[in-house]
């Protein structure tokens, strides 16, 4: 028995070895990506409930490598995020973010920020330079922070977020549901919508429990005044289940994968999804 723990543990250590291994190299890779010209943006259309009107769009990274080939953020970020690569790579998504507005006849555009950016000394002033730089209003700007990020720290988040709100800065707390925060303390912060995770979406048709959630966010967010924006939207059945829900936006595959900046444009242009 000792032997086989013996074995178990080196065992261990190569995989740990591997992982690390795998993760410097994404590590070093992201640090070339800027210079190298591998990175590049998706812009998905956030629709409204009625007419089916298109009111902005997500701003979604992409990387694509030589060494790698396409590798999804849902990989990459947490590697960025863990080191201040997070902060290169986020600067760059919101200066091209910035970009692409002047192209569009008035949607707004809506950034995902993660916890580690939102929590950075002066986050607001260094978002408001650069607003400012782009010539942007920062009513056409949606900041897009998930729940881990504010209530790690509630009181410092509450008046960041006020001072963003206050400068017109619209702000949609992502993934709503999936973290720790009580109902109850969202009162604390300054809103615009509430974005219902993906999983809850996907549930909806299968199981009482994801619809029954679905629908207390909807209420939640409409007594509160808040927009609700139901992502991951994929199917007709769907779609019928959160207008009866009362979801005021909608977003998904179902309306439009994530597209290059020049699609985004003509379709920005095109007003409504047809
Ligand atoms: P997220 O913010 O929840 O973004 C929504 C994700 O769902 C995106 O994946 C989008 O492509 C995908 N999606 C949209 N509609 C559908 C649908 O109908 N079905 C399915 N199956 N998926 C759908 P993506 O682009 O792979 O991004 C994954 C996550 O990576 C994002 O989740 C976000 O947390 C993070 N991320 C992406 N871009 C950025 C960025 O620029 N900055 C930061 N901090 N995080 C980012
Ligand atoms: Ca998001
Ligand atoms: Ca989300
Ligand atoms: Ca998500």
């Amino acid at each position: 028995a000792k032997h086989s723990g013996r074995g178990a543990a080196r065992l261990f250590d190569e995989v740990m070895d591997e992982s690390i291994r795998f993760r410097r190299r994404i590590e070093g890779g992201l640090a070339q990506s800027i210079a190298r010209e591998e990175l590049s943006m998706a812009y998905q259309p956030i629709v409204a409930r009625e007419g089916l009107e298109i009111v902005g769009f997500e701003a979604l990274l992409r990387w694509n490598t030589a060494e790698f080939g396409p590798v999804s953020p849902g990989l990459f970020i947490p590697i960025a995020e863990e080191s201040n690569l997070i902060h290169e790579l986020g600067d760059w998504v919101l200066d091209q973010s910035l970009a692409v507005l002047k192209d569009w006849p008035g949607q707004y555009v809506s950034v995902n920020f993660s916890p580690r950016q939102f929590r950075r000394q002066n986050f607001v002033a260094h978002i408001v330079e650069r607003v400012q730089r782009a010539g942007v209003e920062p009513r056409r700007v949606q900041i897009e922070i998930t729940e881990t990020a504010i209530f790690d720290d509630a009181d410092h988040a509450a008046e960041t977020l006020y001072r963003l709100r206050q400068m017109g800065f619209r702000i949609a707390l992502d993934d709503f549901g999936t973290g720790y925060s009580s109902l109850y303390n969202i009162r604390m912060f300054a809103l615009d919508s509430l974005k219902i995770d993906k999983s809850f979406i996907d549930g909806m048709g299968r199981e009482r429990e994801s619809a029954a959630i679905v629908h207390s966010i909807v209420h939640l967010g409409r007594s509160l005044g808040l927009g609700v924006i139901a992502e991951g939207v994929e199917t007709e059945a769907q779609v019928q289940a959160l207008r009866l829900a009362g979801a005021s936006h909608l977003q998904g595959f179902y309306f439009a994968h994530p597209m290059t900046a020049e699609d985004a444009r003509e379709l920005a242009h095109q007003r409504f999804i047809a």
